[in-house]
Parts: structure tokens; C-alpha cells; sequence
């Protein structure tokens, strides 16, 4: 089998629906090719979500993304402003100063532009007034500069632009597994698949997007580039993103770029399956650790729950349990914080003990060596600042313990207030921050740092932009960014080599 397109787009996730889009609203006949079959299409995009970091500047202008608020409920938020330059210093902060600027640059300064256009596209968009705002007397106090999520989260952004896909008369394979690369001549000039149950196939095009994600599926892949132990991590989203998109573009030369020993990984339920369940969603991660406390196996903690806003922590701590004993914690609540914990705390599949003291919880935590325990919550106790006004996650509150060797920074509560409720988490990988090195027109470049003629890439699959650490809400954005740009750029070459 062998079909002729200008522009091939591998993945059918947030960054090749971007790419497709914007390929075809150049005028190029485009096919969008997905490893995964219809009823889980959409790679971890569809498991997102939906959060999106953008620099808007002025909290108004986010009025021009959602359009079901009025003027009574948009009064009663407080956003503080966010520019792209403050977008830019978040990540360059969390990157400890590695992201690539000239590309970052790009992400910071079109994120809020690229949102006006995937609403363009068909995207809704709310006020994230449930995870990302506290509400303190009456109005909704806004944390972490991440005010706006897609409407219906990851599932939701992709029925809108499958079904732009629609309209515009973009076709969608699935079943179709990229494995090669066609170059001929030095250019690449389309690729070879694996159709699930059909056999091999060719797609001739002049330019081909990877957008298929990063290697975070791939245990032997994690393994060898990430390190011992993450063999065992488990995976948040999608079975299908193995890595082809680097294998396949380093068989042509290109270059491998960014932190490859680095992943984006989470505090995720211990008892979770190997991959992603859809019906779950994102609800196995656990992310309110800032108003408790961690305990590994030795009963000690071993981070700073409060160090930032937990859309600046959340995405390194899944790399700290993983160096644990036994590669697991215990997020430790008391009374103060059970009310307030997020709702993927209340779901069925959830891997939690009870204990009405904290003797008879210490005997619950499984794996735990309960008198170490007991010992670092009486230190931990002894070290919180005296008061106990309502806790404020809208602020840090500068609640900071004294003279413990792992401080807690902000909103240091005493464990004191029975019933208490403890969770187990280990590693959670989100995806992998490795991949090829592209161009601020997102075109992939060979190791001499030259474009490989007609081929493009966004996405996870790309590197460089994160590295160590990831401000919540930046995946999607750095995806629809690069995406339209590889789409844009895909169909030019396209149409004029
Ligand atoms: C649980 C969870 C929650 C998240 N929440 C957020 C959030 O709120 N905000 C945010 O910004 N980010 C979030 N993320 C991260 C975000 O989902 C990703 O950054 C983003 O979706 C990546 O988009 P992508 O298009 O690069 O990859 P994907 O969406 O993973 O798409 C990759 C596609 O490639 C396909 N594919 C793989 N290999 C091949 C091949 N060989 N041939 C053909 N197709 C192939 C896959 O099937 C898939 O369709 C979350 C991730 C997870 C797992």
C-alpha cells in the first residue's frame, strides 16, 4: 500500500493536531497518522487536564479565551498579571537555566497569541476555579499562574480539533505505527508503517512532523537513558509514545537534544496500573503533599512539601521517590487538611489507610517503620510556628518549621488533629524531556546544526525546553505552539521545497 500527501503528521495527540491544522490552513493536503486505535487516539493529550500556561499580561484579556463568565463571577478573581518575560523567568528558574532561550522565547511570547488560535480552531476554554484557586472570603484566589484550562480537559480539546480535523478534510489513520523514515536524495520524502492488523504501508509526502511524543512508554528506553529504577516507574498516560520519534530521527542524522536523563514524574497511587486508565484521568496523581507531610520507609521525610506553589513542585518530586527505599511515600493529613484536600484524593481507586491517633496510623502505613514515624512527627510538631490561622494556599504563607534538617517553607501545620489520613505514591513518568533538536521554525536539525530538508517536529518529542523541573500547565502550550509552527512550516516547504 502506498499513498501521496504534501504533509505527514505523526501522532495524533495535542501538538499533531496543531500541526495539522495549521498545514492545512496553508492549503496542504494533510493525513494525520496514529499508532493507537480510535477508542484510545489522542496519546497523552487525552489524559491531560487541560491546563494551560500562557502569558497574557493583563488578567482582562483572558476574557478574549473564555467566554462563559460574566462580569459578576470575573470581578470576584484575583489573577495576578503574567507576561511572557514572566513565563520565560518561571521556566528559566525551574530549568536552573538550561532551557534553550531562542526556543523557550518562542513558547513564552506566542503562548497567549496560540490560545486565541486554537479558540479560533474550536477549543473552549474556563476559569480553572476548581485545582488552581482558593476561594477566601468570596473571591477566588488564583496560585501558580495558571488560571485558564480547557474546557473538558484533554478529551475535550481533542473532540474540537477532531472535529476542525472534519471539517477541513483531514484524514486520520489509526492503527498506523511509524517506523521509518523515507529520505531520498538527503531530503525526506515521507514513511514507512506498521498498520495494525493490515501489514506494512508506505505515505510518500514532502515534509513529514514527528509529533509522537517522547520515550516515557518505553521501559528499556527509560532505563537506559533515564537511569536504574525507572525501568519500575510507572507510566501516566498513553501505552504509545515508545520513542520511535527519536529513534527514527536519529537514523537520519538528526541530532538528540535536551535533558535526556530527565522526565517530568509525579507523586501517582502506588496501586496504579502500568499505563494510563482513561476512565481515571489524571485522578491517580496525588498533589496536595503542601498542606501535609512525605514519609518514606525509613519513617523520615525527605523533601520540602512547601517549598513553592505546587505548580512548581509537583513535576520534580516524582524523580525523589523514586530514590526512596522500596520507591514509595506516605502523604501524611490531619483534620486541618482532609476538607481541603484536591478531588483526586476522593476517587474509588485509592490507596488509603485510616487511623482515628497517630499510633494507630503509624501501624497502618505499610512498609513504614512506625516508631521512626512517630518520632518525626512529634519533631516535625515541635518545629511548626506557633497560631493556627485557616490555611491560605493562595499565598505562600511563609509558615516555615525551624532548626529540622528537611524544613517545610510554607504552610507548616502541626499533624495533630485526628482522624488522620495517609496515601501511598511512588514515580509517576509524565513524559520523558529528551528528544531531537529543532529550530525556532521547528524544523529538526542534523548534528552539524543544519535542517534536515523536509522534516519538522514539536511537541514531546522535542528537547531542550525543560529540564530538572516544569512549571504546571507548559506541555500543552510548548506543544500547540511548536505544533502550529511545524504545520506552517511543513506546508510551506511543501509547497515550495
Ligand atoms: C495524566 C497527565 C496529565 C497532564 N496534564 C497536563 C496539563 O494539565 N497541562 C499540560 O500542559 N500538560 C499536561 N500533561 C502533559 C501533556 O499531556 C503533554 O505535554 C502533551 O499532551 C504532549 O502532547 P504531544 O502531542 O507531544 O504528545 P501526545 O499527546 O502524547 O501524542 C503523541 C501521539 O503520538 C502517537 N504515536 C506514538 N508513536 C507513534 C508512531 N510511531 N507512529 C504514529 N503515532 C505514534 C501517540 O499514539 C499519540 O497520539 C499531562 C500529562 C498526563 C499524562
Amino acid at each position: 500500500m502506498e499513498r501521496s500527501f504534501d504533509v505527514v503528521v505523526l501522532g495524533a495527540g495535542n501538538a499533531a493536531m496543531c500541526a495539522a491544522l495549521a498545514a492545512r490552513e496553508q492549503g496542504a493536503r494533510v493525513v494525520v497518522l496514529e499508532a493507537a486505535p480510535v477508542e484510545t487516539q489522542g496519546g497523552n493529550t487525552r489524559y491531560a487536564a487541560g491546563q494551560m500556561r500562557n502569558g497574557f499580561c493583563d488578567p482582562r484579556r483572558l476574557r478574549e479565551l473564555v467566554d462563559d463568565v460574566d462580569d459578576a463571577l470575573f470581578d470576584s478573581l484575583d489573577i495576578d498579571p503574567y507576561t511572557p518575560e514572566d513565563f520565560f523567568d518561571d521556566v528559566a528558574r525551574l530549568t536552573e537555566y538550561r532551557t534553550d532561550p531562542a526556543l523557550m522565547e518562542v513558547v513564552t511570547r506566542e503562548s497567549f497569541e496560540t490560545l486565541c488560535w486554537m479558540k479560533r480552531m474550536g477549543v473552549r476554554f474556563q476559569f480553572s476555579l476548581g485545582r488552581q484557586a482558593q476561594k477566601v472570603d468570596g473571591r477566588f484566589r488564583f496560585w501558580g499562574n495558571l488560571p485558564v484550562e480547557v474546557w473538558g480537559g484533554g478529551e475535550g480539546l481533542l473532540q474540537s480539533y477532531n472535529a476542525r480535523a472534519g471539517e477541513l478534510g483531514i484524514e486520520v489513520v489509526n492503527g498506523a505505527m511509524a517506523t521509518r523514515l523515507l529520505v531520498v536524495d538527503g531530503v525526506v520524502a515521507g514513511v514507512e508503517v506498521a498498520h495494525a492488523g493490515k501489514g506494512p504501508g508506505r505515505y510518500r509526502a514532502r515534509a513529514v512532523v514527528l509529533a509522537c511524543g517522547g520515550f516515557e512508554a518505553n521501559a528499556d528506553m527509560r532505563a537506559k537513558y533515564l537511569g536504574p529504577g525507572w525501568d519500575l516507574a510507572k507510566v501516566r498516560g498513553t501505552r504509545f509514545n515508545t520513542g520511535r520519534a527519536l529513534k527514527m530521527a536519529l537514523e537520519v542524522g538528526a541530532r538528540s537534544y535536551g535533558h535526556l536523563s530527565g522526565a517530568h514524574s509525579t507523586c501517582w497511587d502506588t496501586n496504579a496500573p502500568e499505563f494510563g486508565d482513561l476512565e481515571v484521568g489524571d485522578s491517580y496523581q496525588k498533589h496536595s503533599y503542601p498542606i501535609g507531610i512525605m514519609v518514606n520507609a525509613r519513617g523520615e521525610r525527605f523533601l520540602d512539601e512547601g517549598a513553592d506553589f505546587r505548580n512548581y513542585t509537583y513535576a520534580k518530586y516524582g524523580a525523589r521517590l523514586l530514590q526512596q527505599p522500596g520507591m514509595f511515600a506516605w502523604q501524611v493529613f490531619d483534620q486541618r487538611a482532609v476538607p481541603m484536600l484536591r478531588d483526586e484524593y476522593r476517587i474509588r481507586q485509592v490507596t488509603r489507610v485510616r487511623g482515628d491517633t497517630l499510633e494507630e496510623l503509624a501501624a497502618k502505613l505499610e512498609g513504614v517503620d512506625a516508631p521512626a514515624f512517630l518520632a518525626t512527627v512529634a519533631a516535625f510538631n515541635a518545629a511548626v510556628p506557633p497560631g493556627d490561622p485557616p490555611i491560605n494556599l493562595g499565598t505562600k504563607d511563609g509558615r516555615c518549621t525551624r532548626a529540622l534538617a528537611v524544613p517545610k517553607s510554607n504552610w507548616a501545620y502541626p499533624i495533630d488533629r485526628g482522624p488522620f489520613e495517609a496515601y501511598q505514591v511512588t514515580t509517576g513518568n509524565t513524559f520523558t524531556f529528551g528528544g531531537v533538536k529543532i529550530s525556532t521554525r521547528a524544523e529538526v536539525e542534523d548534528e552539524a546544526g543544519a535542517p534536515i530538508p523536509g522534516l519538522f517536529a514539536a511537541g514531546e518529542a522535542v528537547g531542550g525546553l525543560f529540564y530538572h523541573n516544569y512549571p504546571g500547565g507548559s506541555g500543552l502550550t510548548a506543544g500547540a505552539v511548536y505544533g502550529r509552527i511545524a504545520g506552517r512550516q511543513a506546508a510551506t516547504w511543501a509547497a515550495v521545497g
